[in-house]
C-alpha cells in the first residue's frame, strides 16, 4: 500500500470563525497560491491562506461552491455559498 500523508487545511472566516471550506493535498509541487474564500454564513471572508502543491477542495454541509476567481497567477478566490436544497 502506498503511504500518503493527508494535509487537511481548515480554512475559518476571519469574521464568524466559521469553516467554511477543507482543502486536501493530492499532490506535492512547487506551485504556490495563496486562497481567500468567501464566507457563506457572513459578509466576511478568510484570510489568506497559502497552498503549496496541489490541492482538493471539500465543502462543509449546507455549502457549496459558487466560482472560482483568479485574481492573478497566483491568488484565488473561492466563493462559497449556502446550497439552498
Ligand atoms: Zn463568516
Amino acid at each position: 500500500m502506498k503511504k500518503i500523508q493527508i494535509e487537511l487545511i481548515d480554512i475559518k472566516c476571519a469574521d464568524c470563525k466559521k469553516s467554511i471550506l477543507r482543502m486536501f493535498k493530492t499532490k506535492d509541487s512547487e506551485d504556490i497560491f495563496h486562497l481567500t474564500v468567501s464566507c457563506p454564513f457572513c459578509e466576511g471572508e478568510s484570510w489568506s491562506v497559502e497552498l503549496k502543491g496541489k490541492h482538493h477542495q471539500q465543502t462543509v454541509e449546507g455549502t457549496k461552491i459558487d466560482d472560482f476567481i483568479t485574481v492573478d497567477h497566483e491568488n484565488i478566490l473561492i466563493k462559497v455559498i449556502k446550497d439552498a436544497r
